[in-house]
């Protein structure tokens, strides 16, 4: 073993500061990156990987992309941190307020965790109401009572529940079947008037990738309007991903908050929640709804994330060739499986796609001859892989070849 790699699992639990980056999903130590930019990511000895997790997600723009780094910059000389407000929190707010229906007020956090758990807060003291309804498998950071069958972290390590969380506190917690609406419907039936808020990521990205379901999410818009709970729309990686606004609004919904985070930092940390202005006066100083935050709208941040919506403002057109790169990646991964009597779904929605070999151990081992080939993918088969506007026509040729070499193995049985 690498002596930073021992450092590191002395010095940090499981060697890492997040699960999935342990690698522990697809058996092997994970590389150190030494840094990146545009689509390639680089290990301690320079060796260059095309890069399919962006951090996950969030760097739809390529690594270090040169106007966020300018802005970053800039900002930096300006002083890291105020605890006052700066114009450029009312400026990325004006961003997304202008690219987001209903998105009246925006409140800027640090993580999507923030966001969500801010979000639901002020749904519970909006409504005066305390269920919340989630649906099994969709991940909305780890909050405590959003520790019930929370996706990829948890599916990685096999276990359904985090310990150290009270039974109290997910008592509150419904679960439900996205795309089933009869197991929505019961929940009302029983609960009806108790429940604050329906959560829902329009389109599954940690659980696999599961594309949206329009006819699904329209009947629950209706239903929580109907039982005057409110609809929240966990857009922290939908937003901005597929076109520049969130999935719900394209697919022609209007949710009553939204939580967003990843892309909208430009690669920094962030998070906001926002919808009417009705509702977001319940939160704090305006309400008494309380949420505070040292760092919460930080300049470095904010900047960032301006220079991000710009850019993707100006590449609006090009949202689609993301999803037609995907979409040869995916055939080839389809193409290549068969050719290799290999048992794999692929599953895929815009720029973002997933694989699920039936057998762990050939997921591994298709992984490990990946990434020594030069490519690097979410090492678990329950996290999304997302491209960005950096990677070239070149990178999916290189990815695809490099697929036809890692998937020529056997079956294990
Ligand atoms: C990543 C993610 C979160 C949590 O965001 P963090 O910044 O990791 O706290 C919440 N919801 C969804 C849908 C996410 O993908």
């Amino acid at each position: 073993m690498e002596k930073i790699t021992k450092r590191a699992k002395e010095l940090l639990v499981g060697g890492v500061n997040s699960p999935v980056r342990s690698f522990n999903y697809v058996g092997t130590d994970p590389f150190f990156a030494k840094k990146a930019k545009g689509s390639r990511i680089y290990d301690e000895k320079d060796k260059a990987y095309i890069d399919y997790v962006l951090s996950f997600g969030a760097n739809i723009l390529g690594h270090a992309h040169c106007e966020v780094i300018k802005e970053a910059q800039n900002a930096i000389r300006a002083g890291v941190s105020y605890g006052v407000t700066t114009r450029h929190e009312v400026e990325l707010a004006e961003g997304i307020n202008k690219a987001i229906r209903g998105m009246e007020k925006i409140r800027f956090v640090n993580s999507g965790t923030e966001a969500v758990m801010g979000a639901v807060r002020l749904a519970r003291g909006y409504t005066g109401r305390d269920k919340i309804i989630k649906f099994k498998d969709s991940y909305h950071g780890h909050a405590d009572y959003f520790l019930v069958k929370s996706g990829s972290g948890l599916a990685t390590l096999g276990i359904p529940f985090s310990k150290g969380v009270p039974r109290e506190f997910i008592k509150h917690t419904l679960l439900a079947e996205y795309g089933n609406k009869d197991s929505v419907d019961r929940i009302f039936a029983k609960h009806g008037k108790k429940i604050a808020a329906i959560i829902v990521e329009p389109a599954g990205g940690n659980y696999g990738v599961i594309p949206p379901d329009r006819d699904f999410l329209k009947h629950i818009r209706k239903l929580s309007k109907k039982n005057g709970a409110l609809l929240i729309s966990d857009e922290i990686i939908t937003g901005f991903r597929f076109s520049y606004g969130t999935l719900t609004n394209t697919l022609g919904i209007k949710p009553d908050l939204y939580c967003l985070g990843k892309i909208i930092g430009g690669g920094f940390p962030i998070g906001a929640y926002g919808g009417s202005k009705k509702i977001m006066k319940e939160l704090s100083p305006e309400g008494q709804v309380y949420q505070a935050s040292t760092f919460g709208g930080n300049p470095v941040v904010m900047r960032s994330g301006i220079a991000t919506l710009k850019t993707l403002l100006k590449n609006i057109s090009n949202y689609k060739k993301l999803t037609d790169k995907v979409r040869g990646l995916t055939n080839v991964l389809k193409e290549e499986a068969k050719n290799n009597g290999h048992n794999l779904e692929v599953a895929e929605y815009g720029s973002m796609f997933s694989l699920k070999f039936d057998k762990q151990k050939d997921f591994q081992k298709f992984y490990k001859r990946l990434l020594s080939n030069g490519v690097f993918l979410a090492p678990s088969e329950y996290e999304a892989n997302f491209i960005s506007f950096a990677h070239t026509q070149s990178d999916i040729q290189k990815t695809q070849n490099a697929i036809s070499k890692a998937m020529r193995f056997k079956r294990s049985n």
